[in-house]
């Protein structure tokens, strides 16, 4: 039913300057990424069910995407570049209904002011294909060559004659694992239709265009991912309603340490918004632990009205006229998937099992003794951050005690309480030792006795091409197994078996992350979570020992990487002024 203003047939013809003025200006081809964006979005427009795009040198030597759509007359080519001209919109009330991806008619000619473009293309009415080369946005060659039915669009030399654009760029792997997100993306978005990427001459993806969401997940998260996702179809079947949400979520177990593989779609269209992501993470509360993030593709639909595309160049923001009602569709479903069928969580505090982790003490209610305390411990932290990095800030000797609630040790020192948290604490330990023993080369990897077989992304394997280095120099000894899968022969010694997929996962994401600058601080920190003891895990006397005495060792016992206090300290003369001994 929302399709229906995909099948209007309409030409190519430069919208009048009043509806253009209408239209959200900006840069649309701000990096080879948003190129691939726009070509993809052209011929899915066009109705094409094969996509298929080549990339090299990051985007910046050679785009080529081809599709199997409905082309382009011949006639017509030459005005598809000119600023304005677009078959998708004629008026300014289509502006507020729009059924299409595209309807700026701004990026054929975006592109061909960045790069010389060339493209061919036949409609199934012609008995040839026409091509069309352009050089500085102007037409230099036409004519006519044997060519299936669809376009194809060559982008060679983008940013050659805008140097500072081209430095801007960091390099092409970071450019390529862009790109295989976003085509990820428009897949898991069409099942139907078939990619292919090919980056760098690999194949990147492919996806069957089956129709199967399941399908196209399975090409981008893997089979196993895709074997354990539930459906999520709201309202149930048979209702009518003007929102609809449907999608697949992945079960509570199976969860990410970045935000990252959330997919998003309105109308078919892949959008980032906040407020919808956070609803769909919502959904989740209580059934992930903190810093978890779910796996998930969501595809709302409402009536065309009802969003407002219209208001950013690169079409990745939208509004919604009645956003409380997207939000509340969207967590409804999500939830509800989640509660039917997975299955119900059991918090078992046994060792090894990963349990929600504790509420930092400040968001419990605590008697005031414990407020003061904490007060304390947040001026001398201050305090600490003015001189970081420190000198060492050592510890005294301290005597274990005992192990409160499997989660904190309480240890005596010659100034009073200590309370240790011991995962932040282990967490401290292990970061600074994979930080010294990484100067010293020494970081070891321990081998494993049967490799284990992991399914990466288009993405994460990019982030692994990229990485290898760094990857390799902590342990992590890959092999390439097939197209998309890697043996892991060993891992960083400190890394105990236990989710070993998990943990390799969330490296990639890490070392993925374009924004922090150190990526060895990253991954010793990301190594040390993973390796720390949890919360909830009994520990012997012996072992709490064995945490504090090297804690005392540490550079910065206070903190763990992260930045958590590790303990909470009570003096002697605290406690004889709380129990008015003084
Ligand atoms: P828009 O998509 O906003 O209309 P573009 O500059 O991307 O603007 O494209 C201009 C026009 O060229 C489109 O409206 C469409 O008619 C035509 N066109 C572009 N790419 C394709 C394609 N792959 N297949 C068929 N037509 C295309
Ligand atoms: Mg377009």
């Amino acid at each position: 039913m929302w399709m229906e203003g995909k099948l209007q047939e309409l030409t190519i013809h430069i919208l009048p300057p009043e509806v253009s003025a209408l239209i959200a200006a900006g840069e649309v081809v701000e990096r080879p990424a948003s190129v691939v964006k726009e070509l993809v979005e052209n011929s899915l427009d066009a109705g094409a069910s094969h996509v298929s795009i080549e990339v090299k040198q990051g985007g910046l030597d050679l785009i080529r995407v081809t599709d199997n759509g409905k082309g382009i007359p011949s006639s017509d080519l030459a005005l598809a570049f000119h600023r304005c001209a677009t078959s998708k919109v004629t008026s300014a009330q289509d502006l507020a209904r729009i059924t299409t991806l595209g309807f700026r008619g701004e990026a054929l000619p975006s592109i061909a002011a960045a790069a010389d473009v060339e493209m061919l293309s036949r409609p199934a009415d012609a008995v040839a294909g026409t091509y069309l080369r352009l050089a500085d946005g102007k037409p230099v060659g036409q004519g006519t060559w044997g060519a299936p039915v669809g376009t194809t669009v060559t982008v060679l030399n983008l940013f050659a004659k805008q140097p500072a654009r081209r430095k801007f760029m960091r390099s092409p792997t970071a450019e390529n694992q862009h790109i295989a997100n976003l085509v990820s993306q428009y897949a898991l978005a069409y099942p139907e239709v078939r990619f292919s990427l090919l980056l760098e001459g690999r194949q990147a993806l492919i996806t069957s265009g089956s129709g199967q969401l399941t399908d196209a997940v399975a090409s981008v998260h893997g089979a196993d991912v895709a074997a354990a996702m539930l459906p999520v179809r709201w309202p149930e079947d048979g209702e009518r309603t003007a929102i609809t949400v449907t999608g697949l979520a992945g079960p509570p177990h199976i969860s990410r340490a970045s935000r990252g593989y959330v997919s998003l779609f309105v109308n078919r269209r892949w959008v980032q918004n906040r407020r919808l992501t956070f609803a769909i993470e919502e959904a989740y509360s209580g059934l992930l632990t903190t810093g978890r993030h779910p796996i998930a593709i969501v595809d709302l639909r409402l009536p065309y009205e009802e969003v407002d595309v219209n208001v950013h160049p690169t079409k990745a923001e939208v509004r919604f006229r009645q956003e409380n009602e997207a939000f509340a569709a969207v967590q409804r479903a999500v939830r509800q998937a989640l509660l039917e069928q997975a299955p119900v969580p059991s918090l078992p505090s046994t060792a090894g099992v990963a349990v929600a982790q504790p509420t930092t003490p400040q968001e419990t209610t605590l008697p005031p003794l414990w407020q003061r305390a904490l007060e304390r411990e947040a001026a001398v932290r201050a305090a600490a951050d003015t001189v970081a990095p420190s000198p060492k800030v050592s510890l005294p000797l301290l005597r274990v005690v005992g192990q409160i609630g499997n989660t904190y040790i309480v240890a005596e020192g010659p100034e009073g309480i200590y309370l240790i948290d011991q995962h932040a604490a282990h967490e401290r330990v292990l970061f600074e030792e994979i930080c010294a023993a990484r100067q010293r080369q020494a970081l070891d990897a321990q081998g494993l006795l049967e490799p284990t077989m992991v399914e990466v992304s288009p993405r994460q394997k990019e982030v692994i091409l990229a990485h290898y280095e760094v990857l390799s120099e902590h342990g992590f000894h890959l092999e390439p197994f097939g197209e998309r899968t890697y043996l892991i022969r060993a891992v960083p010694a400190v890394l105990p078996g236990k989710d070993l997929s998990q943990a390799f996962a969330e490296f990639l994401d890490i070392l993925g992350e374009e924004t922090a600058p150190d990526e060895r601080e990253r991954v010793a920190i990301t190594l040390a979570c993973h390796a720390a003891v949890t919360a909830g895990q009994p520990l012997a006397v012996e072992e709490m020992r064995e945490l504090v005495r090297r804690l005392e060792q540490a550079q910065v016992p206070h903190t763990c990487p992260h930045g958590r206090p590790t303990m909470i300290h009570m003096s002697t003369a605290l406690l004889e002024k709380e129990f008015r001994r003084r």
